[in-house]
């Protein structure tokens, strides 16, 4: 007797474009985890809140991913359901833009830049959706999430469609009150060793970001925005990455730190410490995510050892990670 999938009633509940079994490493920047029990791929705000009420319905761990460029999935991959958002309609309207949680965050600097709008050039070239930016407050070259975004359409756990105010995500440093706990040890308590089903941003889920830009001098705005994606081109290392590892720690930065420790082109398997840029781990082939998580490991071992400084995560760890 051939035995059902698991998760086949949630299955046919999504619909035919929900497929059992799928790797996961192609839908991550690090092109490094394993399959996802049921994924689908969703195209607007209205499928992407339909996946994740069934999923609710069928009591099945989900969890969102965007482009998948601040996570590390597990070589044993997610349980339950995984949606892959690429729900991007973007309407502009005088200085207001708003975005679907799919949308790629680069997309809507360049359409901002485009508009004469300013407020967005920092995330020129920075990879990820709206929504995984709103999550982690995405930001570089002094600017954030937390400066530009108004409020956000939010599905909650009661299962309403809410608009929260910028004030009710409790933007920090990287981080905001959805994103999971993360870290070696600051992972969700797994205590009995099941595997966490633990869903994304602790049961909410963004469903469009609504932007308040500021008029700019488009000619300004356009020379403002090359010059970043020109910098990004020149410092950050080429190949499969999540970007920064680390988050900087107070008034100094992690790259800075694990080049000072020596560690600057260590490699575990196919995972390597960038020798360009420190905070920068590459995927140099075939890497897993255990490679990754022992290279981590290995990194806040050695900056606290030689240091005395404790490196935090900024990605986050998905999945059971196995033990380095
Ligand atoms: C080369 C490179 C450079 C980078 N440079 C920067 C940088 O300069 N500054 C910076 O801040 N980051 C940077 N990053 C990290 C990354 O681009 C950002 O963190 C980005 O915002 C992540 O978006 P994502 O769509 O990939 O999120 P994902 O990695 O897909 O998801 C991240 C978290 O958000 C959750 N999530 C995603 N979408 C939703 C949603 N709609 N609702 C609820 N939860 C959701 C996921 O479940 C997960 O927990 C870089 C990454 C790379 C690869």
């Amino acid at each position: 007797m051939v035995s059902q999938p698991k998760w086949s009633a949630l299955a046919t509940a999504v619909g035919p474009a929900a497929r059992h079994q799928v790797a996961l490493a192609p839908y991550t920047s690090m092109r490094v985890g394993g399959p996802a029990d049921l994924l689908v791929v969703v195209e607007s705000a209205k499928e992407l809140a339909r996946a994740v009420r069934l999923a609710r319905q069928h009591s099945a761990p989900w969890r969102v991913l965007g482009a998948g460029c601040n996570v590390l999935v597990s070589d044993g991959g997610l349980r339950g359901l995984v949606i892959i958002n690429r729900a991007a309609s973007v309407v502009l309207e005088n200085r207001e833009m708003e975005a679907e949680s799919g949308a790629k965050l680069a997309a809507v600097a360049e359409r901002s830049v485009n508009g004469g709008l300013g407020g967005l050039t920092w995330a020129a070239g920075l990879p990820g959706t709206v929504g995984g930016a709103v999550v982690g407050n995405a930001g570089a070259y002094g600017g954030d999430v937390a400066d530009v975004l108004r409020s956000a359409v939010v599905l909650e756990p009661d299962g309403e469609v809410r608009e929260r105010p910028q004030s009710w995500f409790e933007f920090r440093y990287r981080g905001s009150k959805l994103k999971g706990v993360s870290g070696i040890e600051g992972q969700r308590p797994q205590t009995d060793g099941r595997e966490s089903s633990a869903p994304s941003g602790a049961d909410w889920v963004i469903l469009k970001a609504i932007l308040e830009l500021d008029m700019g001098d488009a000619i300004a705005l356009r020379a403002e925005a090359d010059e970043i994606i020109e910098r990004r081109r020149t410092s950050h290392p080429p190949g499969p990455t999540m970007g920064s590892t680390f988050k900087n720690p107070p008034g100094d930065h992690a790259g800075r730190l694990i080049e000072q420790a020596g560690l600057k082109g260590h490699r575990i398997g196919g995972a390597q410490i960038s020798e360009q840029h420190a905070n920068f781990f590459i995927n140099v082939g075939g890497a897993t995510a255990h490679d990754v998580r022992g290279l981590i490991q290995h990194a806040q071992m050695e900056v606290a050892r030689k240091l005395g400084v404790r490196l935090e995560l900024e990605v986050e760890l998905l999945g059971r990670q196995e033990t380095a």
